[in-house]
């Protein structure tokens, strides 16, 4: 099957994922893509294929030579609830001229707002028709590998065991909650979900989490000389001492405070920041700073604040950087087929990252997809087509790797 029709077959099928669930799936309906790709799977002479029911993570393995280091493959079959996800009415347009490009009669896909768009002309375009997502993200990440292992098939391709898990929830942030580390147990894997051709991250935030409970006493505010304690105030006096470090004035490999959310009134007030930080140093030394203005301020307003940290996830390239052959074999496969390989810091968090502290070290790669969880969002038929040739490639790059 071509990569195309795959790509709309998998997107025909709605999968939205919701954050206010308690099942896992979230959502019913990811099990019928599930279920759809358990049966492709077969077709394609797939025979060891464990579909997981209760929280529906397709696991599929293919057994190869034992020479080389075992390899895997992850996608995610959500989608983001940040945009409609249901009834998508793909438009495909051939031979992209480098316009804007009409979604319906109010929105636009314009070039002055999408830089990227200016990439693809003379290319096939996917995009939605203005009123939901397209589902690029992550439906390109598993046509593009579904595509691959047909083409390993076919065309006998020598590889190593290949394992692939196609996971739900990850919009969520619970794709790996409850993958088995005993099913899919690839030596390293790839995640398949990023934007462009050739993009290829390893190294994400360190993130941490942090609740502040400042209690403050209140009376009357006319009889209040000497009494009262503004929670408020203190809450202003603690945030005045946080660098200005944001989120709105940082990038690339730069950290930040950020400050999230803020209620209370004088007698009580909540406070909470995330941090983030590539460099593990300048994230300890993130949250040690914040320890010293609140055991500052407890001395100055008698221990009336309460500080909590919570550690959220941490830099897969702590996992990553002493087994550099995994980003080699990628970057090779990439020159091989002369796709500039764009190396870029993730930052947020990854599924891959939590992989890597679950023992599989797992970089992620671009599948091809532009304006994530949007209305806006396309996809380039080319770059899906050699995005799955890189995945090949890749494979055969591993199989002249011998296993260390
Ligand atoms: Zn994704």
């Amino acid at each position: 099957m071509k990569i195309l029709d795959r790509f709309l077959n998998y997107v025909s099928i709605p999968t939205t994922s919701n954050s206010n669930s308690n099942t896992s799936p979230s959502t019913i309906e990811q099990k019928v893509l599930a279920n759809y790709l358990v049966k492709e799977l077969k077709e394609l002479g797939i025979n060891d294929i464990i579909f997981d029911d209760n929280h529906c993570y397709v696991y599929a393995y293919i057994k190869g030579n034992d020479d080389c280091n075992s390899i895997g493959f992850v996608s995610h079959l959500d989608t983001s609830e940040d945009a409609k996800g249901n009834d998508i009415k793909p438009q495909i347009i051939k031979n992209y001229d480098g316009n804007d490009i009409k979604l319906n009669n109010d929105k636009i896909l314009s070039v002055k707002n999408n830089h990227d768009l200016k990439k693809h002309i003379g290319k096939t375009l996917i995009t939605t028709d203005g009123t939901t997502l397209l589902g690029a993200d992550d439906k390109a990440g598993i046509a593009e590998i579904v595509t691959m292992i047909e083409y390993i098939k076919k065309n006998n391709i020598d590889h190593g065991d290949i394992f692939i898990c196609f996971t739900p929830d990850e919009e969520i942030g619970l794709g790996t909650k409850y993958i088995d580390t005993d099913i899919f147990k690839p030596d390293f894997a790839y995640t398949i979900d990023g934007s462009d051709l050739g993009e290829i991250s390893y190294e994400n935030f360190n993130a941490a989490s942090i609740e502040i409970n400042i209690k403050g006493v209140n009376v009357h505010a006319g009889l209040a000389k000497g009494i009262m304690v503004n929670s408020l105030l203190i809450a202003n006096e603690l945030n005045y001492w946080i660098p200005n470090t944001l989120p709105s004035n940082t990038e690339g490999y730069q950290g930040y405070y950020h400050l999230e959310k803020i209620e209370g009134n004088v007698s009580s007030t909540k406070m909470e920041y995330i941090i983030r930080d590539f460099s593990k140093d300048e994230f300890e030394k993130k949250k040690h700073l914040i320890e010293k203005i609140v055991s500052y301020l407890n001395k100055k307003y008698n221990n009336c604040i309460e500080l909590k940290i919570t550690d959220t996830y941490y830099n897969m390239y702590n996992m990553i950087y002493d087994k550099r052959y995994i980003i080699d074999i990628a970057t090779k496969a990439m020159n091989n087929l002369n796709i500039k390989p764009l190396i870029i810091p993730t930052r947020g968090g990854t599924d891959g990252a939590t992989l890597s502290y679950m023992g599989i070290p797992c970089p992620n790669i671009g599948a091809g997809g532009h304006n994530f969880h949007s209305i806006y969002e396309y996809v380039c038929l080319e770059d899906m087509i050699n995005t799955s040739n890189l995945l090949t490639e890749i494979v055969k790059e591993n199989n002249k790797v011998k296993r260390k």
